[in-house]
């Protein structure tokens, strides 16, 4: 079982990923260089608490403990040393990433997790220095309600690290898979491969936003349709994941250009109010 759990990065998904350790008895440290994105985050927990509580998915016990929990700081220097586990969940950008795992490794975390959503853990393991300890645990948005957790084995991954990854998925009431290192692993080179086909076809209007979601909606039983999780998952967050994916698989991930041009002007979605849709 993990008892202190550390995350960097305070955005849509590092504030999850913190709640749900949190709501499972974990003392959590929660760092991100963004101040704002931190108050931010602070206000989404309480919020995310009451609800949770009032659905009665917490029970009162937790959600009054929940947030004292959870502990905040400004920079990797002030996670505690020695934690059980320590994920990373900054921006899809190999050279941050590589760069902030490093500087995680010298908290000496028992293991060290990224949430990419698709850079190879190998790429990512080659600074580190135990990347025996390191691994993929890929979480989804929103991280409280969705149920799977996708444990990436990198080459160098060992047994106890997977073993604690393990646990810690069964811990937070999440079910796992568990994928060789490959970029864009199972979920996204799947999912993204049908978000950009559907951008495509908005871009050759083969139908609008919403009949391209309600065709796979309604026609193929997703719960959800292409675009309008794109505007959740974030235009930029899923441009930076598509720009990866081409690199490794070609031109078939090469991000359209609809996705490009709304990315440059700043319609990244539900978090800035317009992506395909208007929120
Ligand atoms: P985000 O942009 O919402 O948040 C990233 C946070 O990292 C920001 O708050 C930023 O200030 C912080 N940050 C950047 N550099 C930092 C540093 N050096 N030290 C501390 N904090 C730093 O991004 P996100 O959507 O939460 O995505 C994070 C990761 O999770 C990405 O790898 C993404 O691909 C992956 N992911 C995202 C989703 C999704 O639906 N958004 C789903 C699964 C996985």
């Amino acid at each position: 079982m993990v008892q202190t759990v550390g995350v960097v990065g305070a955005g849509t998904m590092g504030v999850g990923i913190g709640y749900v350790f949190a709501a499972s008895g974990c003392e959590v440290t929660v760092v991100d260089r963004d101040p704002q994105q931190i108050s931010q985050a602070q206000v989404v927990i309480a919020e995310q608490t009451q609800k949770a509580a009032h659905r009665g998915k917490l029970d009162n016990t937790t959600a009054a403990a929940l947030s004292a929990r959870i502990s905040w700081g400004a920079d990797i220097d002030e996670l505690p040393t020695h934690l059980d586990l320590a994920v990373e969940a900054v921006p899809e950008r190999v050279e941050l990433k590589a760069s902030v795992l490093t500087a995680v490794e010298g908290r000496d975390p028992a293991v060290l997790a990224s949430n990419t959503s698709g850079i190879s853990i190998g790429q990512l393991a080659a600074g580190l220095r135990t990347p025996e300890s390191f691994l993929g645990l890929h979480f989804f948005n929103p991280v409280w309600s969705m149920p799977l957790v996708e444990i990436v084995r990198g080459h160098q991954t060992g047994q106890m690290a997977l073993q604690v990854a393990e646990g810690a998925v069964a811990q937070i009431g999440k079910h796992k898979i568990i994928v060789t290192d490959a970029p864009g692993f199972a979920t996204s080179r799947l999912g993204v491969a049908i978000g950009l086909e559907a951008m495509r076809m908005l871009e050759e209007e083969v139908a609008g936003a919403e009949d391209i979601d309600k065709a796979m909606e309604l026609g193929y039983r997703h719960p959800m349709g292409p675009l309008r999780l794109t505007d959740l998952v974030g235009l930029d967050v899923r441009l930076d994941i598509a720009t990866n994916l081409a690199r490794a698989y070609g031109p078939r991930f090469d991000p359209p250009r609809i996705l490009i041009d709304k990315v440059a002007a700043g319609e990244l979605g539900r978090k800035t109010g317009r992506g395909f849709y208007i929120w």
